[in-house]
This record gives structure tokens, C-alpha cells and sequence, in this order.
């Protein structure tokens, strides 16, 4: 079972003009069911572009995606647009919580917007706040939260909507050390209740030696950690 499957990825920014960046040459990475695998990178090496192509945000030159099974190689955007939606999760290093909705409305609202009825919409918030310790936080708006908080809540709502796939860039880059750590286990635990693959990009070499697996892009090539 492949959550998340590229082949052969390259891009290239400005192809053909003296400012051409090469920035993947030929990428490969398969993540299976329930994989968590750290992504690390010096900075510039392209990881918000693979994690971008990844999540169908943007599209390769060359080379294939396919997430849950499908490939998703040319597909239209309206279709890549439904696979974003349903199948695939984002976390930041900046929550982007809506601020004038509380905790849970923010991740009632993605659910809605699929279709989810607002009773299930709130149990199924409800759930994910607990699994991230912050049960007692859900009618709070994101500036009486914690920074970690915040956080917390920004990775409920990207689990939301139940996707195959987490994506996340640097998901605890903007907290301090302590933190980070606490807030790191509860996006494992989440990942792991939730039985979710995520590729995890960051700098934090103890983090990255928490996950299953660690490859590092450098040169726009992919190896083994
Ligand atoms: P990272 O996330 O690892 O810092 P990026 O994927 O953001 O790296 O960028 C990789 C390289 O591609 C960098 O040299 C960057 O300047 C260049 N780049 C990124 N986006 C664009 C773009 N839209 N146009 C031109 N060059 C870009
Ligand atoms: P940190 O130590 O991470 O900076 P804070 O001091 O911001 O955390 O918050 C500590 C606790 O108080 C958090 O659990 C947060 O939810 C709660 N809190 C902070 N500000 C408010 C507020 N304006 N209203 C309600 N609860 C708040």
C-alpha cells in the first residue's frame, strides 16, 4: 500500500534562460501506509518545491505523482484540486488558524466545506483536540492560545478531512526547543492514531532521528539518511 508515490520528478525554474535553477533532477520517493519519514535539506535545496509537486500544488516538468493509488500525472485541475482536498494535508511553520473562529471551528470549517454534516464535523474536531492534549482548549480563539497550541490545532485541521497524507515544512520551526519537542510528539501521535503517511521536512536532526525513515535532498537528487 503506497500513500505517496513520485517518479522520476525534475524541475526546473526558468528553464532555457541564463537564470535557470535546476532544482530536482530526477526524484524518487515512495512513502507506505503509515510511514512517517523526515525530509532534511540545506536550505535552497528544493524542499518546498518537492513538497509543493508532492501535494499537487504545483507540477513537475517531468516525471510522475500519484497519491492513495492514483496517478495524478496530467490530470486536470479540477481534479487535482478534489485530490488536494480529500487525500492530502498541509502544516506550516505558521499555523494560519483563522483568528476569529475558535480552535474547533477551524477545523469544523475545512470539513464542511467537503461536505461533512456539522455534528460529525464537531465529534470528529473533538477527537483530534484530545489526541493533541488540547481537549480543554476547543472554544478558544488562536490568539488566546500558545504558540505550541496553535500549532496543535493547525495539525487537527489538516487531519480533518481524513487525508492519505500529511505534508509538513518545518511543522515546529517557530517554537523554542522545549516546545517543539512536546508539540513534535503530538503530531506523531496523531500521525500514528490516525494510521496517516507524512513527509516531514526539517532541520532538527533529533526530531528527524524520531521518524521511521530519513532521506535528504541535496544537488536535487534524494538519498538515504
Ligand atoms: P527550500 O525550500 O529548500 O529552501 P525552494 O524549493 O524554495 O527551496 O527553492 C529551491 C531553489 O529554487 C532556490 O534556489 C530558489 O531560489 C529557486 N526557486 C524557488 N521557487 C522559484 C521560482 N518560482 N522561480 C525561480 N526560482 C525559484
Ligand atoms: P506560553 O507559555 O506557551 O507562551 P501562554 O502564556 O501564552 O503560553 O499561555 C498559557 C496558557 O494560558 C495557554 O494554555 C493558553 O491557552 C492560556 N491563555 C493564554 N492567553 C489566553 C487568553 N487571552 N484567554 C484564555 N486563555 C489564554
Amino acid at each position: 500500500d503506497v500513500a505517496l508515490r513520485l517518479t522520476g520528478v525534475t524541475k526546473t525554474y526558468n528553464a532555457g534562460s541564463p537564470a535557470a535553477v535546476e532544482v530536482l533532477r530526477g526524484v524518487d520517493v515512495s512513502l507506505a501506509k503509515g510511514e512517517i519519514v523526515a525530509l532534511v535539506a540545506p536550505s535552497g535545496a528544493g524542499k518546498s518545491t518537492l513538497l509543493h509537486i508532492a501535494g499537487l500544488l504545483d507540477t513537475p516538468d517531468d516525471g510522475t505523482v500519484e497519491i492513495a493509488g492514483t496517478d495524478l500525472t496530467g490530470a486536470p485541475d479540477r481534479r487535482r484540486t478534489l485530490v488536494r482536498r480529500d487525500e492530502v494535508g498541509f502544516v506550516y511553520q505558521f499555523h494560519h488558524l483563522l483568528p476569529e473562529f475558535s480552535a474547533q471551528e477551524n477545523i469544523v470549517l475545512p470539513q464542511l466545506a467537503a461536505g461533512i454534516a456539522r455534528s460529525d464535523a464537531d465529534a470528529r474536531a473533538r477527537e483530534l483536540l484530545e489526541i493533541v492534549g488540547i481537549g480543554t482548549r476547543a472554544h478558544h480563539r488562536p490568539a488566546a492560545l500558545s504558540g505550541g497550541e496553535q500549532q496543535r490545532v493547525a495539525f487537527c485541521r489538516a487531519l480533518a478531512n481524513r487525508p492519505s497524507v500529511l505534508l509538513a515544512d518545518e511543522p515546529t520551526g517557530n517554537l523554542d526547543p522545549a516546545t517543539s519537542d512536546t508539540v513534535f510528539d503530538a503530531l506523531m501521535a496523531l500521525v500514528r492514531e490516525t494510521g496517516l503517511s507524512a513527509l516531514i521536512a526539517t532541520h532538527n536532526m533529533d526530531l528527524a532521528a524520531r521518524m521511521d525513515r530519513r532521506i535528504r535532498l541535496d544537488q536535487g537528487k534524494l538519498t538515504a539518511l
